[in-house]
Parts: structure tokens; sequence; C-alpha cells
């Protein structure tokens, strides 16, 4: 699909996948004005293709696309051209069970031109790739490394949003949680450095006491589609979920005093993500025992479980492509 002021959207089409040229000029180089979004289509054990609430995906595309100032996109048109696009590739969606076709939508500044301004020209491009199982020999804990030196976004920033940029700030901080042996690094705001914000590429969950907390959507924080969709689900359960503010100190001391019973991360990629313990100041605290939590457990059979059609879908949330 491409984008020309005073045209608008046009040119919806399916081709084959191919390299694309680009002006050296090209906004998208100088000045990052670009996003993306990132979901999976499963083919169900009927043999349904299904993808997982694709219609929040295209909301929060246009929330992206509305802060970088791109244009925004038909939502009902983007959901159309998922559909087909997953039609025409469905049959490189491997039958082996939790594996998935990635699905990318994105879309680039295209004008050629150095001034500082909104492009005039636009591309949006969905890509797909089959991915197999995230966990190829069962779900596993990961250490993550809690930030305290760089900082990922601020409140009125472009950490709401998935822009290119977000992650280009994480490199650096990543190569450091990679140096002691962590998966990921947790953020901490950008103001005070003290409250917690969100993994990596995932929302984050803590069970503390009887209650599951997760950091609230100040601003600076993606609001993940998989975090929504657990917070449904625990409440579902009548577990109670807050959504507030949680400090660093706050989760240090009940790690300590043993309140602090379980962590996982949410996002598309890992679905769940069980957290086994935090490194922080130069220590490495266990959380739990160390091993996967019953509630992370629970929430990952269930989730994965109703992505795939392998359970039923009380929310309405797979959305078949036929
Ligand atoms: N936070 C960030 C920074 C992410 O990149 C992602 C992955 N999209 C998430 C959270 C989780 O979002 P979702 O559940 O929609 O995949």
């Amino acid at each position: 699909l491409d984008y020309d002021a005073g045209l608008g959207w046009h040119d919806a089409r399916i081709v084959p996948y191919q390299p694309i040229t680009l002006d050296p000029a090209a906004k998208v180089f100088h000045y990052g004005q670009t996003i993306f979004e990132g979901l999976k289509a499963y083919r169900t054990e009927e043999g349904k293709i299904v993808l997982f609430r694709p219609d929040m995906n295209m909301k929060r595309l246009n929330r992206s696309n509305d802060r970088l100032s791109i244009p925004a996109v038909d939502e009902a048109l983007g959901l159309e051209a998922l559909r087909q696009l997953v039609q025409v590739d469905q049959d490189w969606i491997p039958d082996a069970p939790e594996t998935s076709l990635y699905v990318r939508p994105f879309v680039i500044s295209t004008e050629a031109a150095l001034g500082v301004s909104p492009s005039l020209q636009y591309k949006f491009i969905i890509i797909m790739s089959p991915v197999g199982s995230y966990y190829s020999e069962g779900i596993k804990p990961v250490s993550i490394y809690v930030e305290s030196d760089y900082v990922r976004a601020v409140a009125g920033g472009v950490g709401h949003v998935k822009t290119a940029g977000n992650y280009a700030a994480g490199l650096k901080a990543q190569e450091g949680a990679t140096a002691q042996g962590c998966a990921q690094v947790l953020w901490l705001d950008g103001v005070h450095r003290k409250y917690v914000e969100e993994v990596g590429s995932m929302n984050v969950f803590f069970r503390l006491g009887d209650k599951i907390v997760t950091p609230a959507l100040t601003g600076s924080l993606l609001p993940g589609i998989t975090r929504d969709s657990v917070i449904h689900l625990l409440r579902h359960w009548g577990l109670e979920v807050e959504e507030r503010l949680v400090t660093i100190d706050e989760l240090v001391e009940a790690q300590k005093d043993g309140s602090l019973k379980e962590i996982f991360g949410t996002g598309t990629a890992a679905v769940i993500s069980p957290v086994g313990s935090l490194y922080w100041k130069g220590e490495k605290l266990t959380i739990g025992n160390g091993s996967t939590g019953e509630v992370s457990a629970r929430v990952y059979e269930t989730m994965t479980g109703i992505q795939t059609g392998r359970l039923e879908d009380p929310f309405g949330w797979r959305v078949s492509v036929e």
C-alpha cells in the first residue's frame, strides 16, 4: 500500500517477497519516521487459520502512526490485507503444535527530502515468517537485568508506541544484560529511575502476596495486547489484578520477605516468559524457587490454548482468516 499526499493510501497489492528500492534521502533513514506491529497466525487442530486479536494490532498501528505524524491506515483495509496475505501464505504455517506464522506490518516514510518535517510519501508493508515454538524444550524461566543507567522512554515521548528508535535506544542496555547472562532488560522509568515499566519486548507481571500487579500504562510503556488479554483472563479467574506504579525497591523488599512469589513477562513472541531471577546492582535475586510459578504456567497453558484453538475462546479473541 502506498501513500502520496493528495492521493491518500492507494494501490493495495500482494507481490512476491523481494527487496525494495528506496532513495538514499528517504526520510525514514534520517529521521526514523517508521512504526511496526507484530502478531501471529496459527493453524488450529481442525486446520483453520486464525489470528489473535488483529483488530488490536491495527488500532495500535494507528496510534503509533498518529504519534509519528504518519497518516492513519484504514483499519478495515489493514485487517483485510492481513487476512488475504495469511491465506496466500498459509502453507508456510507448520503443523507442529505452537508453531506459527509471525506477521510483521510496518510503515516507512519514503519521501526523498532532507528537511525535518512529516514525509509526503509512505509505504505500508506486511511481511511474514514461519516461527517454531518459542519453547522447544518446554517453558523455562529466564533472568532479567534491571537497567539503572540507560533509559528507554519518558512520558510525552514515544515509549507507548511501536517505533524503531525505541528498540535502537535499547540495544546498548541489552548488551549489558546479555553480558550478565540475562535474557532481557527490565526498564525503570526515565524520570525517577525507580518505577518498573516493562521488559525489552514484553510487559511484566508480579505475583505479590495474593494479588497480581502490573505497571500502570503511564504513557512511557507499550500497551501490550498480550498484557491486556492476560489481565482479562486473570480477572475472569477471579484473581485480583492491580495496574499501578511499582518501584524496584518494593520488589526487592518483597523478594527478601518472600511475598514476591512470581514474575512473568507477556508478549506476542513468547506469550508468557517466567522470570526466575532479577539481576539488580550486582546481585542475582531468585524469584520464588527459581522455577516456573503456578500462575505463570496456568496463564501460559490457557493463552496458548486459546491462541492455537486447543481451548475454547470465551472472549472471542480468535479471528479466522477464511
Ligand atoms: N513492550 C514492548 C517494548 C514490546 O516490543 C512488546 C512486543 N510487541 C510488548 C511490550 C508486548 O506487546 P504485545 O503483547 O502486543 O506483543
